[in-house]
């Protein structure tokens, strides 16, 4: 029977090799998709700082000008994002809550999400 131990460990080694490699994928993806998650956290983070000091330093004369910049292009932004919501509104025949931006029935009077008086 050398023939079949051989062939058995045969497939025993490249059994081991693949399911080693395969262990590497994993453990690699793994590292890949916790790097990705602290990122994800970090960004959020980073995104909760900058609405601090945004809502901070938006009425005040001291700010540096490349953060005025910074504060113009985001309220640029945000009157365009509540013109796009308006569209879309109006498309779909409902409105989007300024507040909250949940879609609701065009003739509602108030944001059944957060209560929002809808005056439109
Ligand atoms: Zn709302």
């Amino acid at each position: 029977m050398e023939f079949f131990d051989d062939a058995v460990n045969k497939t025993k080694e490249v059994f081991d090799v693949v399911s080693k490699k395969t262990g590497e994928v994993i453990n690699t993806g793994k590292i890949k998709y916790e790097i990705t998650s602290q990122k994800g956290k970090a960004s959020k983070e980073y995104e909760k700082l900058g609405r601090i000091f945004f809502e901070q330093l938006k009425d005040e004369d001291d700010i540096p000008e490349d953060v005025k910049e910074i504060i113009k292009s985001i309220k640029e932004k945000e009157e365009k994002i509540e013109e796009l919501n308006a569209a879309l509104g109006e498309i779909k025949n409902c409105v989007v809550c300024p507040k909250c931006g949940a879609t609701q029935a065009k003739n509602a009077a108030y944001c059944s999400v957060c209560g929002e008086k809808l005056d439109i």
